[in-house]
């Protein structure tokens, strides 16, 4: 384990796959710092997933080690992909899954934007 409570970085993470361009994406955006695309079961009519371009298997890898300018570089990718869709007026969820608890299924860090209804409880009730 990492410090960071997950397992180190994996090559064959399937956004890995998607970054070298060997399985194909619903590309929204790119740039030198990430990459953003629909998400494959999308949960609203709007899912897209921001991906940083570096590797980093989470979000708590990710503020620990990536620079200034990958951390800037993200965030700022977020909103503007999101205020490009349109969701900006109506509103929208940003999400990120970490670790076994969070539910985080791909081991390279992305955020989740859901938009375009209302999104609903921030967190589902407990059984
Ligand atoms: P998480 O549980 O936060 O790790 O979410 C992983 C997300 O990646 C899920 O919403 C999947 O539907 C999505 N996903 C998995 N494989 C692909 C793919 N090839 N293209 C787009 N989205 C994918």
């Amino acid at each position: 384990m990492s410090v960071t409570g997950l397992p180190p970085y994996d090559d064959a993470n399937v956004f890995a796959r998607i970054l070298r361009g060997e399985i194909p994406c619903k590309r929204v955006h790119e740039d030198a710092h990430a990459l953003a695309f629909h998400d494959i079961n999308p949960q609203a009519p709007v899912h897209v997933l921001v991906i940083p371009k570096g590797r980093y298997v989470s979000v708590a890898d990710f503020s620990a080690h990536a620079s200034e300018a990958e951390v800037a570089g993200f965030w700022r990718v977020v909103a503007k992909v999101a205020k490009d869709l349109g969701l900006e007026a109506g509103g929208y969820r940003v999400l990120t899954n970490m670790g076994a608890d969070g539910g985080q299924e791909v081991p390279h860090f992305h955020v989740h934007i859901f938009g375009g209804r209302r999104i609903g409880r921030m967190v589902p009730k407990a059984d």
